[in-house]
């Protein structure tokens, strides 16, 4: 009889989004990331706050159980270290862009690194601040790569709830990367072709 008073059921998005975002702690220095093993886990020192933070929707990010989305941001390569278990560690894909280092055991990404040095984005690291205890990272701010979560699997429908809900939590649904961050890779771009002062 309780049936007609359970709630709706809310789109699974993302843990650390669908409850509210944690807000970005003032002058936050950092913490260590943790794989998700039960013994001997991977961790990754992360000595600054993070930048750019965002849902991401693409098929390479690593996610949690169960959401559409993951939650991914940058961090300057000189700011993290592996300080344990890292021979656990292996590339996913080693001819993706984006090297994205995994413990072989659990599956999680640690980080992600660009190893070409003319790639806009070369020097930064790309890591899942939810495998941290530590509270103060930097709050997610738009969600990317949208469309696509169909890649994934998830039904084409779905997709103007999907929007409404990352508007409704405060993240700008777009289907490439921030706009700010799209000029910022062609403002390279036009750059390294003299269409623009280096
Ligand atoms: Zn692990
Ligand atoms: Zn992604």
């Amino acid at each position: 009889m309780f049936k007609l008073w359970r709630r709706k059921k809310v789109l699974a998005l993302h843990p650390a989004i669908d409850n509210g975002i944690a807000p970005t702690a003032p002058g936050f220095s950092g913490g260590t990331l943790t794989c998700h093993c039960k013994t001997n886990p991977v961790k990754v020192r992360i000595s600054g706050q993070t930048a750019h933070n965002h849902a991401c929707g693409c098929t390479k990010c690593w996610k949690p159980a169960g959401a559409i989305f993951s939650q991914v941001a940058v961090v300057g390569r000189d700011k993290v270290e592996v300080i344990s278990g890292a021979d656990k560690l292996v590339v996913v894909d080693p001819n993706a862009t984006i090297q994205r280092h995994a413990c072989k055991d659990c599956g999680v990404h640690m980080y992600g690194r660009i190893e070409n040095k003319n790639h806009p984005f070369y020097g930064l690291d790309f890591i899942h601040t939810e495998l941290s205890d530590a509270k103060g990272w930097a709050a997610p701010e738009f969600a990317a790569f949208v469309s696509s979560v169909i890649e994934s699997g998830v039904s084409p429908d779905k997709m103007p709830a999907i929007r409404a809900r990352l508007t409704e939590i405060g993240l700008p649904p777009y289907d490439a990367l921030s706009p700010a961050l799209m000029d910022a890779i062609a403002t390279h771009v036009a750059k390294q072709s003299g269409k623009l002062p280096a």
